[in-house]
């Protein structure tokens, strides 16, 4: 069986339980899929050193090898909170408002590409097939075929892809669009990231697509691609059925009182429409006030990228807002926003996605948002709660039978709230169905199937099969 290589900026390897915390989707993610390959997982430790060795501390946890290197504090400066955080991702987010555009970012983001490449390259053996991760590594195939790697690579972009006229803002957009062109697949969440990304290769470069998608540069063919990501439905649904899941639901349940409940669960991020969110509560709030005594809203929110000035604003920002919410509508024996800054073991979160009447998962832009699917997952198909989602996620595009929203518009995800709380337990149900039936069948084996798939350039199932080489590799 060929190994599979992944690289991604970080490695987090949680415990079979699950790891506490604010672990993003990508982590869940790739965890899963590694469990399952006689692989490696390479990425940055985390780790500061004084001056960057190359020196790969390799482990073995739950049968997932990892070989991780430290950085140096520049490096995390220029190139994490620098170019990854501050440039591309409000840039791929839409919010060109936010993002900076700093020489040294882009020096420092080429550098540590660079000392990915050179750190990685022994580990590559000639059957491997090499699954790069994300807006941080963008360049990381094209430095790797410049020292000689022949091997199949793939790309695989959690975020959004941008709108040529977006990315066109960007700094030296086409050589960092041209370096991705060395990989063999690129993926995308959604038809519309592919179709931004075709855009921009056919206007910007001149490039032809063919007629299935893919795109030929250099004598090369390029397989450019939608792979919805998925949830790991098994374990999540064993997760949701465990002790400390009920326990979690008991608890919670007993704590609102009778109230309903509304929750959302989210990175603390401007992407995440969590302004947007309390204001749209307030709303619902004001415009029906008979209800104030009868809701709750429980927002987890852990803080993430600290670091950089825009993270600390939404985090402050959000803090006004929920006090000033919570005092113009609270009395003494309730509050109608809970909002919690901390990770929870995923299996106490899958019991208070269980316990709520609504999941309101409402980003101004997300890639996909795996948030929304463990909110159906967690659910009781006899009583199930209702999925209120923004239509600006990738999920929205699967998820057609959730009550979908403009996230911007106050007015409608308030009337929308008003109309979940009174959706009648046979609409819910028949929602809820179909809901479930995509959440389990496009899930993260089938998500991972796919793109090894076309990895090994193939087009089926059956990725896990030992199969032959593509005459292109
Ligand atoms: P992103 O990758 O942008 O953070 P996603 O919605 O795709 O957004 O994935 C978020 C993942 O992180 C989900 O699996 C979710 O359960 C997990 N998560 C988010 N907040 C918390 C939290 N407070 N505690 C534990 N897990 C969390």
């Amino acid at each position: 069986m060929n190994r599979l290589i992944v690289i991604s900026n970080r490695v987090s390897v949680p415990n079979a339980a699950g790891a506490a915390g604010a672990q993003g989707g990508l982590a869940v993610a790739l965890n899963s899929a590694l469990r399952e390959h006689r692989g490696i997982w390479f990425g940055w430790s985390g780790q500061e050193t004084e001056e960057f060795t190359g020196h790969l501390n390799m482990q073995r946890i739950d049968d997932v090898t990892t070989a991780t290197i430290d950085l140096e504090p520049q490096d995390i400066e220029e190139y994490y909170n620098g170019y990854a955080n501050r440039t591309l991702w409000p840039l791929f987010h839409y919010r060109i408002d936010l993002t900076e555009y700093d020489r040294n970012f882009g020096e420092g983001y080429e550098r540590v590409n660079a000392r990915f490449a050179d750190a990685v390259l022994p580990l590559i053996e000639p059957d491997d097939l090499v699954w790069v991760h994300d807006y941080h590594l963008l360049p990381l195939g094209s430095l790797l075929r410049g020292k000689g790697v022949k091997n199949r690579m793939g790309l695989f972009l959690h975020t959004p892809w941008p709108p040529t006229r977006l990315l066109a803002s960007l700094p030296f957009h086409e050589r960092l669009v041209s370096s991705m062109l060395e990989y063999d697949v690129i993926g995308f969440q959604t038809e519309e990231w592919l179709g931004s990304f075709l855009h921009y290769v056919e206007k910007e470069m001149g490039l032809a697509i063919n007629e299935d998608g893919s795109i030929d540069c250099n004598g090369r063919r390029i397989v450019a691609q939608a792979f919805p990501i998925g949830i790991d439905y098994d374990e999540f649904v064993e997760g949701a059925r465990s002790d400390e899941a009920r326990e979690a639901h008991d608890h919670l349940k007993a704590s609102v009182r009778g109230r309903k409940m509304l929750i959302g669960v989210d990175r603390l991020d401007y992407s995440k429409g969590l302004g947007e969110r309390f204001e749209s509560f307030s709303r619902f709030l004001t415009d029906n006030p008979d209800q104030a005594a009868r809701v709750v809203l429980l927002q987890i929110a852990p803080p993430s990228r600290g670091d950089v000035a825009s993270y600390q604003q939404i985090r402050e920002d959000l803090e006004r807002k929920t006090g000033h919410i919570n005092g113009a509508h609270a009395d003494v024996a309730f509050v109608p926003i809970r909002y919690v800054n901390r990770g929870y073991p995923r299996r106490q979160l899958a019991g208070f996605y269980r316990a709520a009447d609504i999941g309101l998962v409402t980003p101004l832009r997300d890639g996909m948002n795996l948030v929304a699917k463990e909110y159906v997952a967690a659910q009781d198909p006899d009583d199930p709660g209702v999925l209120i989602l923004s239509q600006f996620t990738g999920a929205a595009l699967q998820l057609t039978d959730a009550l979908l929203v403009n996230p911007h518009s106050i007015e409608h995800v308030g009337e929308t709230i008003k109309r979940a709380l009174e959706m009648p337990l046979a609409e819910r149900r028949r929602r809820h169905e179909k809901l479930l039936a995509s959440v389990r069948d496009e899930d993260i084996v089938h998500w991972r199937n796919q793109f090894v798939a076309a990895l090994f350039g193939r087009d089926g199932d059956g990725a896990g099969d030992r199969l032959a080489r593509d005459e292109a590799a």
